[in-house]
């Protein structure tokens, strides 16, 4: 396959206000220069946060999320945020079917595959989060969620323009990683699920800088998501700055 396009996003959940973000980027910015221009970075940040980020990121490498978006292009949907709000502000990617909306938010895979085909149509890069329970996975079912995740997820949608997050939820916030090898093989099978195989896919749960490195050796393992480890610029600096 063609040249990996690794990227690297943060995301924040509701954590950080404007001026807790901003002061994020003071002490995150200058830990870049010497980050492979190869690396993409993002950060998925509150909606509050977005307008002042993008406006100090502008001009820098690393690029504005969100963590949601809703089908409609506007209406009378209280709460919720459409694309041209977020494409106004500059932002590029958003974060679609995180396993915290799907559990808490009622999200399934159908209104995760109508934002994420909203997310298209505005232009924003959707990060398509899948992944099983613990459940699911002592059961042996981890290769059939996935798989149905995929297909009701990417209903109608251009396969060439989005990144997948494969974050098995056990992994997610528990600092219990999945072993390197095994998000390796299953992102594998992600792949081979997929219409276009050069598709950006990140691995997801407790990444660390402690545990980068190995994460990012393994062939199929495009990038991260990082939630908790996101958070503070030295982690987050050093999970962006890995060795390869
Ligand atoms: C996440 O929220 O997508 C995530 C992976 O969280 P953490 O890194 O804290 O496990």
């Amino acid at each position: 396959s063609a040249v990996r396009r690794i990227i690297i996003a943060g995301n924040w959940k509701m954590y950080k206000t404007q001026a807790e973000a901003l002061e994020f980027l003071q002490a995150f910015l200058p830990q870049l220069s010497e980050t492979p221009e190869s690396r993409k970075v993002v950060l998925c940040a509150p909606f509050t946060t977005l307008s002042s980020l993008s406006k100090t990121l502008h001009g820098s490498r690393v690029r504005v999320g969100a963590q949601n978006i809703h089908w409609a292009k506007e209406g009378a949907f209280t709460g919720e945020i459409s694309g041209a709000m977020l494409t106004e502000i500059g932002v590029r990617y958003v974060v679609v079917g995180h396993s915290e909306r799907r559990q808490y938010f009622g999200e399934t895979d159908e209104t995760v595959n109508q934002r994420l085909l909203a997310a298209q149509s505005f232009g924003l890069l959707p990060i398509l989060c899948v992944g099983e329970s613990k459940q699911q996975r002592d059961a042996g079912e981890t290769e059939a969620v996935i798989s149905r995740q995929l297909e009701r997820g990417l209903v109608g949608a251009d396969q060439t323009n989005l990144v997948i997050a494969y974050e098995p939820i056990w992994a997610i916030g528990t600092g219990d990683t999945c072993a390197a090898e095994e998000a390796n093989r299953v992102i594998g099978l992600i792949r081979s699920q997929l219409k276009d195989t050069d598709v950006p896919i990140q691995y997801g749960g407790s990444v660390k800088p402690e545990n980068i490195d190995e994460i990012m050796a393994q062939p199929e393992i495009d990038g991260a998501l990082v939630g908790g480890a996101s958070l503070e610029a030295e982690s987050f600096a050093r999970i962006v700055n890995y060795q390869s």
